[in-house]
Formats: C-alpha cells, sequence, structure tokens
C-alpha cells in the first residue's frame, strides 16, 4: 500500500492512521510516525500529540512532522504551512495524520 495519496493538499480533514508494516510496539507517537513514514528520512518530529502535521515536500526530499494535541491546532498549522511556510522546495504536500497508538 502506498503512502503518496492525497498529493494536492485540496482535501482537509484528518488521515487516520492506525497500523503500519510493523511488529514494534511504539511507545510514543513521534518514533511511530516515524516508522510509519518508512523509507523516506524523516528529518525531525517535533511537538507532541497525536495529530500530526506531516510536510513530504521538504529540502532534499527530507519528511518534517509536527505534532499537535488536538485536530484544531493541526488544521490550523497546515493552514500556515500551507501558505508556504515549509520550505524553498514546497510543493504544498502537505497532509493531517491523527496517530491511533
Ligand atoms: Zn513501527
Ligand atoms: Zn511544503
Amino acid at each position: 500500500m502506498s503512502m503518496a495519496t492525497n498529493r494536492t493538499g485540496a482535501r482537509r480533514g484528518a488521515t487516520t492512521w492506525r497500523h503500519h508494516k510493523c511488529l514494534l510496539r511504539h511507545r510514543n507517537t513521534a518514533t511511530w510516525i516515524k516508522c510509519a513514514i518508512g523509507p523516506r528520512r524523516v528529518l525531525w518530529v517535533s511537538g507532541h500529540g497525536s495529530y500530526a502535521v506531516i510536510s513530504w515536500c521538504g529540502d532534499r526530499n527530507d519528511v518534517t512532522v509536527v505534532l499537535h494535541t488536538s485536530l484544531t491546532e493541526a488544521l490550523a498549522a497546515v493552514k500556515q504551512i500551507d501558505r508556504g511556510a515549509c520550505g524553498r522546495l514546497c510543493t504544498g504536500w502537505h497532509e493531517v495524520v491523527e496517530v491511533v497508538l
């Protein structure tokens, strides 16, 4: 299964991620999401909470993640980076994911 969905960024709301191909039990959202993102390099994960704003369009193909405690916060944050606060190579490919551990 591919994670490469919702490239347009047109749909807003959270995708829910419950599983990824892994038998480990991750203790926190940050490690969970790093593992779930898999082969792409996760440059950093910041913040805390179970709502992740993922920028797939960072420099050198790096993925960055900011965690938020509520969906409202995550959606507000993604709106901001949609306006170009993500990086110079930004293609607007940002996603909000609710992580269910
Ligand atoms: Zn894992
Ligand atoms: Zn971006």
